[in-house]
């Protein structure tokens, strides 16, 4: 097997989401960097697999891509592996891929489960254009941003969240984004694996304690019937400057939202 950094793709619950591939791969290189050696340990254990591992993760990426490297140019075959799912996404790896391909040395891709595809192909939102955003901030003022800076694109949205953060994410969605079809895909390829589909207001009714652990993928379908809001301009402008945006942006957010200009905007929340 040729020396090289192999990128290997394991499971995002289910322990049998893996390639025959990535199995040989795994057996075949001479040392695999995982984030969480004990996680990666179980894995490797269920398929009979014994290799050094070399624990890389965001806190130590620097120094211990600098290692890797230089193991990768004299020669070592090295697999890289998350915690879950396909490595570099949401996960680390961005660092050591980008500076071997810049150094010549070979990054091969072993292909396999990822949680935004699997949600994606489920979600019954459209496929042909998504946009994958990582995960939201965790400061409301921020995630509304973000989330007004992509109200227009033409295209699936789709985010990582904590359980923690769900509620938050929803009603910021539905203050932001409105009426548009939202799907929570949860506990991909385990025992309680469940998508909740409907509005985000309508999730927010939906969601039990129970259904607010768990890993999930949030998706929201793009605008077709324009933003539901008929607030007054100047409540609707407070109420986002009190979701933790600055004047200026609330501004900005509810003259998008209602086709109307800045200046507008400005007039019916000063009356100037
Ligand atoms: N590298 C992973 C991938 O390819 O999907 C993602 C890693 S990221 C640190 C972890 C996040 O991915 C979770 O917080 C959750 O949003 C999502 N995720 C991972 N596994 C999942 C699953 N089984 N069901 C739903 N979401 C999942």
């Amino acid at each position: 097997m040729q020396a090289a950094l192999y990128l290997v793709a394991t499971p995002i619950g289910n322990l049998e989401d893996i390639s025959v591939r990535a199995l040989r791969v795994l057996k075949e290189v001479d040392r695999i960097a995982c984030e969480d050696t004990r996680h990666s340990r179980k894995l490797l254990e269920h398929y009979g697999i014994e290799k050094p591992l070399i624990s890389y993760h965001e806190h130590n990426e620097r120094e211990r891509g600098e290692e890797l490297l230089a193991a990768l140019r004299a020669g070592d075959r090295i697999a890289l592996i998350s915690d879950a799912g396909t490595p570099l996404i949401s996960d680390p790896g961005y660092r050591i891929a980008a500076a071997a391909a810049a150094e010549g040395i070979a990054v091969i891709p072993i292909p396999g489960a990822s949680a935004l595809l699997t949600a994606l192909c489920a979600s019954g939102l459209p496929t042909d254009a998504f946009v994958f955003g990582g995960f939201l901030p965790p400061k409301q003022g921020q995630r509304r941003k973000i989330l007004e800076s992509w109200a227009e694109v033409p295209a699936t949205l789709v985010f990582y969240e904590a359980p923690h953060r769900i509620t938050e994410t929803l009603d910021d969605v539905d203050a932001v984004l409105g009426d548009r079809p939202v799907v929570l895909a949860r506990e991909l390829t385990k025992i309680h694996e469940e998508f909740l589909r409907g509005t985000a207001r309508e999730l927010l009714a939906q969601l039990k304690p129970a259904n607010t652990r768990g890993e999930m993928v949030l998706l929201i379908g793009r605008g077709t019937t324009g933003i539901r809001d008929d607030r007054p301009i100047p409540e609707a402008v407070a109420d986002a400057i009190r979701g933790g945006m600055d004047r200026m942006d609330a501004i900005k957010l509810i003259a998008r939202q209602r086709g109307l200009s800045k200046r507008e905007v400005y007039q019916a929340v000063t009356g100037a």
